[in-house]
Parts: structure tokens; sequence; C-alpha cells
């Protein structure tokens, strides 16, 4: 895996600057996350070994709100990728107009290969050393790569043994049996379908006519596959890590869902043929997702990208150079920071949630997200034509904006 650079945001925000006229303090300030965290965590393993992670806390930015990011647990994650990934968040948590600043932790780990109570030791060894800077008012986690609703539990249950009195709004994404909100699981695929839906005028085709490849098939992948065959369209192709299958027909995609579940993996699901990741990506689509890690569409293959749009549910799919090609060739990119907003969204809706002791229904869950996510696909379909640039170069300058009124605002 090739990781994200933070040098691609400072590339980002220095093309911000050339199409808006910005304070030049404010894109200095933006050059550098407000604070780093690096920790060692020393773990038991079950052969009675100790093993020492390394694990990364990055506050980006919090000048609309308490820091808000997600973990990840990753063998190839780095401070610099988690200091790019806090920036998408604010940008993100910007673009949608909810009051948090953002952040990303990571722990340079294989969640594959270590057991459930390693994995246990591992998180509140982890919430140990970073305690003091996280918190509801502070920082909130939330899951990404390879982490997920049990390890949220355990970070709840970790912070509140420090405070003496539970603790649910330190982190989002946790089972629904110790906090709310209902969706949250599903809610950055159901935000994507959201988003798609809107953007789907802007190369003018219908529902039933939009032919689907999904890369990824974790929480992010395999719900927005289950919600698009709901709302009519048709996937074609879907990967993980261990390759992809297709079916030109149409994937039964309850089907793929429980053998996925049951296998661990989608390759080899019956109906189906045999593709590459690369393959997939390759796909003569209309919509192309990339819905796993970072960095798969690049200079080597932007070429070869047949799709009419691509639906960026991953952060950072797509490399700077790659993304240039695209827009060259007219392919319309709905950018991360915009796409994918649906889960932070919902993380907004459980923190309040939990604040208040009282969960909303899935209707009213469901109505707010799309209230918020349309808005901000409007504004930024609005920017991008009185700027004359790019979704994703739209998406920049509103989180640009937005962020420069919080710190004038503030005071520098
Ligand atoms: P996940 O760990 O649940 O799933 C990741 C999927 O990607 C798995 O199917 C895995 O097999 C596959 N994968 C991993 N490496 C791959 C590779 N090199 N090639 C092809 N497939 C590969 O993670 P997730 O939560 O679904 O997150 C996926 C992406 O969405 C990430 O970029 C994440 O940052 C982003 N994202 C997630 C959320 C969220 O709420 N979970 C929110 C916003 C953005």
């Amino acid at each position: 895996m090739t990781n994200i650079h933070f040098s691609n945001i400072i590339k980002n925000l220095e093309r911000v600057s050339s199409i808006i006229d910005i304070d030049e303090d404010i894109i200095e300030i933006l050059s550098s996350p407000q604070r780093t965290i690096h920790v060692s965590i020393p773990v038991r393993m079950d052969s009675g070994n100790i093993e020492v992670f390394q694990g990364y806390r990055v506050q980006y930015n919090n000048a609309r709100g308490p820091y808000k990011g997600g973990i990840r647990y990753h063998p190839y994650t780095g401070l610099d990728e988690i200091q790019a990934l806090a920036a998408l968040m604010a940008f993100k948590c910007t673009v949608a107009n909810i009051p948090f600043g953002g952040a990303k932790g990571g722990v340079k780990a294989d969640s594959t290969k270590i057991s459930k109570g390693e994995l246990e030791r591992l998180t509140r060894g982890y919430i140990d050393k970073i305690y003091e800077v996280i918190g509801p008012q502070k920082d909130i986690l939330a899951p990404d790569v390879y982490t997920d609703a049990q390890i949220m539990a355990w970070i709840m249950d970790e912070y509140s043994k420090r405070t003496g009195y539970n603790v649910t709004t330190v982190v989002t994404g946790k089972p629904i049996e110790i906090g709310c909100s209902v969706e949250r699981g599903g809610s950055t695929s159901l935000g994507g379908v959201i988003i798609l839906k809107k953007a789907l005028g802007l190369i003018k085709t219908k529902t039933s006519d939009t032919k689907v490849a999904i890369q990824g098939f974790g929480k992010v992948g395999s719900f927005i596959a289950g919600f698009l065959v709901k709302e009519g369209f048709k996937i074609i192709a879907v990967s993980d890590v261990s390759g992809g299958i297709i079916n030109k027909k149409g994937l039964d995609i309850q089907e793929v869902l429980k053998y996925n579940q049951k296998t661990g993996s989608v390759t080899g699901c019956p109906r189906t043929d045999k593709i590459t990741n690369n393959e997939l990506l390759e796909l003569d689509v209309d919509v192309l997702i990339p819905a796993a890690v970072e960095n798969q569409i690049t200079e080597e293959n932007a070429d070869k990208i047949k799709a009419k749009m691509v639906l960026e549910m991953a952060n950072a799919p797509i490399t700077q150079i790659a993304d240039g090609m695209l827009e060259k060739r007219g392919i319309i990119i709905i950018p991360d920071i915009l796409a994918n907003s649906g889960g932070v969204i919902v993380s907004y809706f459980e923190w309040i949630q939990d604040m208040q002791a009282y969960c909303w229904s899935e209707k009213e869950v469901i109505k707010k997200l799309k209230d918020i996510m349309i808005t901000a696909f409007d504004r930024a379909l609005e920017k991008s034509k009185s700027c004359k640039t790019s979704l994703r170069m739209a998406s920049y300058i509103l989180a640009v904006e937005g962020l420069s009124t919080a710190i004038n605002l503030r005071g520098k």
C-alpha cells in the first residue's frame, strides 16, 4: 500500500490560494497540524512476550470545534499518512458544516494477525497513552480501516475507567447497545448514496441504467453495495484485498454479502468470474467507487479508467497526478471530503444523542443526514461553477474559507 502524504495537503492548499484570494497567514497555519503525538504501546502477547507497537494521534485543527477522527490499525500506517488524513477530516467537517475539527489516529499493526485478546490489550494500551489529550470536548475517536464497533466499545470502557463514570461521547461508531446512533454502521455508505443520486445528473444517467464497480468490501464497500442495489443500481464487480469478482449481468449482492460473511472474502463467490483489483478499476462502468485504501488510481492506470464518474468513498484513492489526468478526460470526481462525510455526520449525531442520552428514530437520523449532505453537495457544485473549477477544488475552497473564518473570528 502506498500512503497519502501531508505534502499532498499542502499542494492542495497552494492550489486553493491560486484560485481564491486567501490570507497567506491562513495557508501558513493550515500547513501544519496543531498537535502530533507518537506513542509506543507495549502489549503482552498470547505467547507471553511483550511486543511494542507504534501509535499515532494527530490533531490537525480545532478552530471550528473539538478534534474528531477515526483510528486505523494497519501495518503500513505512519505519521505522515495520519497527518494528511487528519487534515482531510477537518476539511470534511467544514464542507459538511458540522462543528468539529479534524484529527486522525493510527497504530502500526496487522489486526488480522493478532488474537482478539491481543487486539483488546493493544487498544486499551493505546488509550492509556493518549488519554490526556482526548475526550468528548477535546478529541472524539471513531472506526476506520481495520477497526470496528467492538474496538470503539473498548475505547469507551478504557477512557471511562479513568473518569470513574461512563463517557460514551469520547468515541463514535460504538455498538448500538452502549450508545446511540442508529445508522452509524452504514452512515458513510448511506451518505455516499445520497450524493451519488444527486450527482447522477452530471453524467446524465438514470439509476436503473447505471453500472457500478466497487473496490473494497469492508464496512464502507459492503454497505454501499447493499444500499445501491436497493436503489436499483446494477453492481457488476466488487473486490477486497485478495481480489475481485465480476458478473456482467449484475452481482447478486445478498449472495456476495453472505459468502463474504462466511468466508471472509468475496473471491470465489458462486456465479461470478475472478478479476484482479487493477482490472476492476479499469472496467467499462458508469460509476467507479474506490472504497478500500489510498492511492489506487495513479498515473500508471489513470488513462485506462473508463468510468464516467468516480465516487471517492475511500480517503484519497486518487493521486494528485492521476486526478489531473482524469479531470482532463472529463471524468467527474466526487471528492472524498464531500462523498464520504456521511460517517462523520452521523458520528456528530451520535455525539449529540449520547450527550442528551436520548436516541433519535431512524427516520429522523436519515432525514437529517440527507439535509446536510444535499446542502454540502449543492454548495460544492455552486462553488465549482462560480470558481470554474473541479468539485474537488470547490470542496477544498469551501473548507479553507470555513476554517479561515473561524480562525479569524477567534484570533490568530
Ligand atoms: P475496512 O477495513 O472495513 O475495509 C477495507 C476494505 O478494503 C476491505 O474489504 C479490504 O479487504 C480492502 N482492501 C484493503 N487493502 C486493499 C487493497 N490494497 N486493494 C484492494 N482492497 C483492499 O475499512 P472501511 O472502514 O470500509 O474504510 C474503507 C475506506 O473508506 C478507507 O479509505 C477509509 O479511510 C474510508 N472511510 C471510512 C469511513 C468509515 O466510516 N468506516 C468513513 C470515511 C472514510
